[in-house]
C-alpha cells in the first residue's frame, strides 16, 4: 500500500522522518510529493495512493477523480475546508483532521497574550502580574484545559465554563465550573476564548455580556473572530477605558480599534496560535498513526465527513 505525503508547503524534515518511520514500520510504502506548482503533479502522485496526508493542500472533486484507489485522506491540523468533504464522502474516502495536536501551541500563545497585556504590551511603565488574578477558560476543550493548566504555573485562580463538560471533571483539575456565561464574564479579570464558531456562539461575545467584566478586565481570544460582535466590543472599549481586548485573530474593523483603543488592544499580524515548529510535527506524526491504524484496524475516530 501506498501513503503519499502531498504538501505544497512541506513538514519538517523532523516531521517527513517521524512519518517515514511509522509508516515503514507498518509494512507500507511512503511516497513525497512536495513544493509542487502544478496541480498535475498532484493528480498524477495521487494515482495509486491509498492514503493521503495534506497540510493546507486543497483536496478537489478533480483530486478525488485522480485518486483511483484512495481510501483516507487526513489533514495535518485541526480545520479541514481545504477537503472537498461531499467528494470524497461520495467515492467513500474516508477524511480525517488531526484535532488536538496543536492545542499546547495555542494554550501558550494564550498566556503569552496575557502577559503582553499585563505588561503595557512591552511599553515602558507599571504593569501588572497575573498571579492571583481570576482567568475565566471560555471553553473547556482541548485548548481550554492546556490554558488552565498552565495558568495554574502562574498562581491564578481558575474558572471555566462549558456546558458540555460535567463540572466534576474541571474540580478534578483544580478548575471551578461555573453555571452561566454571565457568571464566568463578571467574576474574572481574564477571559480567554476558546469556544468554536456555531451558529449558536457566533456574535455571541457581545456588548452586554463583555460589560460584565470586572474593571481593568481583558479579553483574549484564540478561538474565531466570527464568535466576537465587534460593534459592541467597539462600543464598550469606547465607554469603559479599563478595559482590554487581545487578539490572534484580527477583527475586521481592526484598523478602527488599533487607532481608537492604542495599547488597550492588539491583534496578530496573521493568525499564529498554531504556528510552531513542535505542532506541524505533532499533526504530521498524528496524521500517519492515524492512517496506519486506520488501515490496520478501520479505526476512524477522527473521521470528518461521517
Ligand atoms: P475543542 O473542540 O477541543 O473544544 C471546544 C470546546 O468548546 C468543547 O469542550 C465544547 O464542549 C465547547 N463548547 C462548544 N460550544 C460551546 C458553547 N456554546 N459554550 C461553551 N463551550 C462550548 O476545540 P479546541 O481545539 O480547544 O479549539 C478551540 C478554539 O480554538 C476553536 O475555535 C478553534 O477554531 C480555535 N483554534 C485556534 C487556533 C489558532 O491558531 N489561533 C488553532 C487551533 C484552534
Amino acid at each position: 500500500m501506498k501513503i503519499l505525503v502531498a504538501t505544497d508547503k512541506p513538514f519538517a524534515k523532523a516531521a517527513t522522518d517521524g512519518i517515514r518511520k511509522i509508516t515503514e514500520e507498518a509494512g507500507y510504502e511512503l511516497a513525497l510529493l512536495e513544493k509542487y506548482t502544478d496541480v498535475n503533479d498532484l493528480y498524477a502522485a495521487v494515482a495509486d495512493a491509498d492514503a493521503m496526508i495534506v497540510r493546507s493542500d486543497k483536496v478537489t472533486q478533480a483530486v478525488v477523480d485522480a485518486a483511483k484507489q484512495l481510501k483516507i485522506v487526513v489533514r495535518a491540523g485541526a480545520g479541514y475546508d481545504n477537503l472537498d468533504l461531499a467528494a470524497c464522502t461520495a467515492r467513500g474516502i474516508v477524511a480525517m483532521n488531526t484535532p488536538g495536536q496543536n492545542s499546547n501551541a495555542v494554550a501558550e500563545l494564550a498566556l503569552g497574550m496575557m502577559v503582553f497585556m499585563a505588561r503595557n504590551n512591552f511599553q515602558p511603565g507599571t504593569g501588572s502580574e497575573l498571579k492571583g488574578k481570576k482567568l475565566g477558560i471560555h471553553a473547556y476543550g482541548n485548548v481550554g484545559k492546556l490554558v488552565a493548566h498552565i495558568a495554574k504555573g502562574f498562581g491564578m485562580e481558575i474558572y471555566a465554563f462549558d456546558p458540555f463538560v460535567p463540572a466534576d471533571v474541571m474540580a478534578n483539575e483544580g478548575v471551578k465550573a461555573v453555571a452561566s456565561v454571565e457568571e464566568l464574564y463578571s467574576t474574572c479579570n481574564y477571559i480567554s476564548l476558546h469556544i468554536p464558531a456555531t451558529p449558536e456562539t457566533k456574535k455571541s461575545i457581545n456588548y452586554d455580556l463583555l460589560s460584565k467584566m470586572p474593571k481593568g478586565g481583558c479579553l483574549v481570544n484564540t478561538a474565531r473572530k466570527e464568535v466576537i460582535d465587534e460593534e459592541g466590543l467597539a462600543k464598550l472599549l469606547e465607554e469603559r477605558t479599563d478595559l482590554k481586548y487581545v487578539t490572534d485573530i484580527m477583527p475586521d474593523s481592526h484598523a478602527v480599534l488599533a487607532e481608537k483603543f492604542g495599547a488597550r488592544y492588539f491583534s496578530t499580524p496573521k493568525k499564529m496560535g498554531a504556528e510552531t515548529a513542535e505542532a506541524n510535527i505533532n499533526a504530521g506524526l498524528a496524521a500517519a498513526n492515524q492512517i496506519v491504524s486506520f488501515l490496520k484496524t478501520g479505526d476512524k475516530k477522527f473521521q470528518v465527513n461521517k
